[in-house]
């Protein structure tokens, strides 16, 4: 698959990440504001004129590479000269992840922080032998997937090191081998979603990972960062789905997990999911994969209010009737869903709070499961609005992101962050970080939903909508710092699917206490020797 490229500055080497460097996805796809959504930002919020336009490709300007001759010629011995380049055209699209703070950050007209070169490895051995000439020259390497992170996962640190440099990994973009008997996939770390599942299908099977970010994210990116797709109550999350994984590391390689299981000593494989680049560089990962599904059944629910939906969607998950998608909005994500999702087939009018179901599998299969959950979901309280809200749900599911963008443009800031908690701590979980967020944002819209669901406990996602204003940076660094400090507080997760990266590294020793942020220390210690695996993420 050829990467798409765009213009920039000085003229790209190397082909470019699919996505803009300054906003989400293709550009093609860029959403407008409806009149509505318009409306409600100018009522709820006091949001009325547009934000100054930020900087063209052309007109960024970026701190100066501090890569010299003899590291690139190195390099280009290490990957091939056409897979190296220190142009800012190739830095820039690489400066980042993509959280509203690195969008708003672009959008500044002062120099940017960028890698100071890119290199595209196109295998094992040239992955080795880039960490080693890292080693010796004192640069640090950001492992670069799709570029999707939103916790600085991606930040160009230096770490006291002399450059930074970024390894992009898309070229690791192979199929490796598909036992269908075994029902497992070997693919290459940087296929993105949509390679991945075009790959599988054409063979007849699917992988089922779809996080909101699916089109531009990459396998060794889910395995880095556990992550959760939007079928997690079906399929499992990303983490649960591998069976195996290849890692580079500055000092060998490791080929972790054998048999579908082992009582061979503490399971490895845990120690790379989540690592962030910080221990090595996934090359390869095995994968559980199923049949592609026959049959495909929706069903949307209403509830009266959030605490009847959530024990709803516990009552199915702890009875374990099968949905592959169950979620559930709270009163104010469902107003503003409606007022921003496309209609379709006549979408019924939504009060309370909506929730969708997803079934796939045989027709019985889908038939049985489908049945079972309605029966709960009926007992429970909840009303049936159809199959409408739900289809409507998955078309726009891929492209909420691009509204974030329209929103930035029309001078309203919108960020996420999510969380998780037994199903005891979830009601306190949710009023501590929505408090939390409306204290340091008054005037904010604080929007929820249960995006996965396990027997024990479930996830909490925030959306948060705040007019722009001054400083919005500096404002959300108070939000945000209030909110992970109240989820630490109410006993939640720092994380539950972003990860950590850079922007949650101050609550990890929160997470895993003192002896715990050792142990992390001495791995690192032990695998990269010279610290140069993605400085300044995830271990305090
Ligand atoms: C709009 C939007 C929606 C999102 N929705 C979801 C969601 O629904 N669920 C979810 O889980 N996440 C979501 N995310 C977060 C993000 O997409 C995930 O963290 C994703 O797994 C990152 O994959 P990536 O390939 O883009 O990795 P990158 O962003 O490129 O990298 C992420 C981190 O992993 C490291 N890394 C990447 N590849 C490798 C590798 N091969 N080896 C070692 N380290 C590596 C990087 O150094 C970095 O620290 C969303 C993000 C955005 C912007």
């Amino acid at each position: 698959m050829a990467p798409e490229t765009q213009a920039g500055p000085g003229g790209a080497a190397l082909p470019l990440p699919p996505m803009k460097w300054n906003a989400w996805g293709d550009p093609a796809q860029a959403k407008e504001l409806s009149a509505e959504v318009k409306g409600l930002l100018a009522a709820a919020l006091g949001v009325t004129g547009d934000a100054a336009p930020g900087p063209e490709a052309d007109e960024a300007v970026l701190t100066p590479s501090r890569i010299d001759a003899e590291d690139l010629e190195a390099l280009a011995r290490a990957v091939g000269k056409e897979h190296v380049s220190a142009a800012d055209a190739d830095r820039l699209p690489r400066a980042g992840g993509k959280s509203t703070p690195d969008l708003l950050r672009r959008r500044a007209r002062a120099a940017q922080d960028a890698p100071d070169a890119v290199a595209l490895p196109g295998s094992e051995e040239e992955i080795a032998a880039v960490l080693a000439l890292c080693a010796e020259r004192r640069i640090a390497v950001v492992p670069f997937g799709g570029g999707t992170s939103v916790v600085g996962g991606l930040d160009p640190e230096r770490g006291g090191l002399r450059a930074v440099l970024s390894l992009d990994l898309r070229r690791l973009d192979r199929l490796h081998s598909l036992d269908e008997t075994s029902g497992e996939a070997v693919l290459g770390a940087g296929l993105t979603g949509p390679a991945a599942e075009a790959l599988l299908a054409e063979r007849g099977w699917e992988l089922g990972h779809y996080p909101q970010s699916f089109r531009y994210a990459t396998i060794g990116g889910f395995a880095a960062t556990r992550s959760s797709g939007q079928d997690s109550a079906g399929y499992g999350r990303f983490d649960e789905m591998v069976r195996g994984l290849r890692v580079v590391t500055p000092v060998g390689v490791l080929d972790l997990g054998r048999a579908p299981a082992s009582a061979a000593g503490p399971d490895l494989r845990q120690l790379f999911l989540g690592s962030e680049g910080t221990l090595g560089v996934i090359t390869a990962v095995r994968l559980r994969v199923h049949p592609l599904p026959a049959v495909k059944a929706y069903e949307a629910w209403s509830f009266p209010d959030f605490t009847t939906g959530t024990d709803a969607l516990r009552a199915v998950e702890q009875q374990g009737t099968g949905p592959t998608v169950i979620r559930l909005s709270d009163e104010a994500e469902t107003m503003v869903n409606l007022a921003m999702t496309e209609k379709i087939g006549g979408t019924p009018a939504v009060s309370g709070c909506l929730a969708v179901t997803v079934f796939e599998g045989t027709a019985e299969q889908v038939a049985a499961r489908s049945e079972l959950t309605r029966a709960v979901l009926l007992a429970a309280g909840g009303t049936s609005l159809g199959e409408a809200p739900a289809r409507a749900w998955e078309h726009g599911r891929f492209n909420a992101p691009y509204l974030r963008d329209s929103l930035l443009d029309a001078g309203a800031l919108c960020e996420t962050l999510e969380t998780a908690a037994n199903w005891s701590g979830l009601a306190g979980l949710r009023f501590a970080v929505t408090a939390a967020l409306t204290e340091a944002l008054p005037g904010a819209l604080v929007l929820c939903h249960v995006s996965h669901v396990y027997p024990t406990g479930a996830s909490l996602y925030f959306t948060v909508v705040a007019a722009l204003g001054e400083e919005p940076l500096e404002r959300w660094a108070a939000a945000k710092r209030a909110a992970c400090d109240a989820i630490v507080r109410s006993g939640g997760t720092i994380s539950h699917h972003h990860a950590v990266g850079a922007d949650h590294r101050p609550w990890m020793t929160d997470e895993i206490g003192d002896l715990g942020v050792r142990v992390l220390r001495a791995v690192k210690a032990e695998l990269d020797p010279a610290g140069i695996l993605n400085p300044g993420k995830l271990i305090p």
